[in-house]
């Protein structure tokens, strides 16, 4: 069976990029009835983020991605790290070193001479008392790295720096006893049993070295699948982790719904079959995703993250939550202390009815929920009938003020004694203007713009008394 992690250091909040990769890895999971892990790196004790690690379980929650192992955390795990240090150290493929912090640091650019693999047992022991105990160990890394393949990739042949002068022995284990992030992840994914690992390009390079790694201890690697990077629209560069707007947690403050940003990651670098994705607009919840999902669909360039897109779907699922009771109830209840905070409310239990009505009937007009306080704001205060929209300057450019004033005050005058339909019809007739014209006067009136909602809707919801009252104060 499959089993696939998710294996995020806790370093900063997630971002898009390590979402995607955990949707990934969790669809890949359910689709084929495997297993999903979940795995904290945090193993570099430097780096941690306090924050960080709550964040990780708090968006896979709401995600709804259901974990079938974990969180396993690798800090927790250093005795097993350090048996298979210890097999390694007897297969003679792994040695302690002692060497200075300043040779290391200089061995970073130079490579590194395997000074310490030529020490006798003896003077590792001295070196063992001299040091108290303090070492790290190093792995006796082969001449040249192995190709190896890529699901998506194909062949892959990466060698290291051709100017290398020295030894390629990368740390596996560090002075605090901690390993690091190549073995512990090498190391986990073979005792996990992970059959795939799906995670972002930028891990290409080290794979050759989690080749090695295997083959040292004869284990069978992992299937890879280096998924492409993400750049920003603007400028064509990598989106930044540490840019904070990209952060999950960002856009759910942002008035992001999940399954909105489910969808867009998911679309990051797969996509469904051409006739699917034409028929739901690729729009799909992770049900759908789920049963969709395979590797034969990854697409391989870097690919631009455009926010309207976020939008489109965002738009798409809230309306979806408004047509559910339930979810709607929701929707409300978080909508309803920022007006309480900014409106003086008689009743809250009206207000409850007037919002639910607004999101209804006006919903689909709204991109977040976010949104609602101002792109409604005139449900709950006087439109500001100074501010000019750029549609609204070009509707008084083109008509004459005279004939709106006329317009609204007849059909004040109407709409007191009759039905809006009937106010209408009369009002063109009498004045002999079009409909278009009277629309667009009535809703500057009622709302502030031309544009927007339909005008039945606005007077039901703003009630006769005040829909009158704006029509006489649009004039003045
Ligand atoms: N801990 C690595 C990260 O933060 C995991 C890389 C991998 O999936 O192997 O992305």
């Amino acid at each position: 069976p499959v089993v696939t992690r998710f294996a995020p250091s806790p370093t900063g909040l997630l971002h898009i990029g390590s979402l995607r990769t955990a949707l990934y890895n969790f669809l890949l999971a359910r689709n084929t009835k495997g297993k999903f892990i979940l795995r904290l790196e945090d193993t570099d004790r430097t780096r941690l983020k306090p924050e960080a690690e709550q964040n990780i379980y708090d968006t896979m929650e709401w995600c709804g991605f259901k974990i079938d192992e974990g969180p396993i955390k690798q800090s927790e795990r250093k005795e097993i790290y350090a048996k298979y240090i210890q097999i390694l150290l007897d297969k003679g493929k792994a040695y302690r070193c002692f060497c200075s912090k300043e040779k290391l640091d200089a061995s970073r650019l130079d490579g590194y001479d395997r000074h310490c693999f030529h020490l006798s047992e003896e003077e590792i022991s001295a070196q063992m008392k001299e040091k108290g105990g303090k070492f790290i160990v190093r792995f006796k890394a082969p001449e040249k790295y192995e190709s190896f393949t890529d699901l998506l990739h194909g062949q892959v042949n990466i060698q290291d720096r051709k100017d290398r002068i020295g030894y390629d022995d990368l740390v596996l284990l560090k002075s605090d006893g901690m390993p690091t992030y190549h073995f512990a992840n090498v190391v986990d994914d073979h005792l996990m049993g992970v059959t795939h690992v799906i995670r972002g390009e930028e891990w290409l390079p080290s794979t050759p070295k989690h080749i090695m790694l295997y083959n040292a201890f004869g284990w069978t690697p992992s299937k890879f699948i280096h998924i492409p990077l993400l750049t920003s629209i603007e400028s064509d560069k990598k989106l930044s982790k540490r840019r904070n707007d990209a952060s999950v947690f960002a856009l759910k403050e942002k008035g992001i719904l999940p399954e909105a940003l489910i969808n867009f990651c998911a679309l990051l670098g797969w996509s469904p079959p051409r006739d699917v994705a034409q028929k739901n607009h690729e729009c799909f919840s992770l049900e759908e995703l789920t049963q969709l999902f395979n590797l034969d669909h990854l697409t391989k360039g870097n690919v631009k993250v455009d926010n309207s897109k976020l939008l489109f779907f965002n738009k798409h699922f809230l309306q979806k939550r408004i047509e559910n009771e339930l979810q709607l109830e929701e929707l409300v209840s978080t909508v309803i202390p920022k007006l309480l905070a900014k409106y003086e409310t008689p009743d809250e239990i009206q207000l409850t009815e007037k919002v639910k009505l607004i999101l209804k009937d006006c919903g689909h007009c709204l991109n977040t929920i976010n949104d609602f306080e101002d792109q409604f704001s005139y449900f709950f205060n006087l439109p500001d009938y100074s501010v000019h929209s750029e549609e609204t300057q070009k509707f008084f450019k083109s008509n004459n003020r005279d004939t709106i004033i006329s317009i609204l005050e007849t059909s004040r005058t109407k709409l007191m004694s009759s039905t809006i339909q009937e106010t209408i019809s009369e009002t063109t007739k009498t004045l002999g203007v079009n409909k278009k014209l009277l629309f667009q006067s009535l809703r500057f009136a009622l709302s502030g713009n031309v544009s927007g909602a339909k005008i039945h809707v606005i007077l039901d919801i703003l009630g006769a008394v005040e829909s009158q009252n704006r029509l006489q104060a649009a004039i003045e």
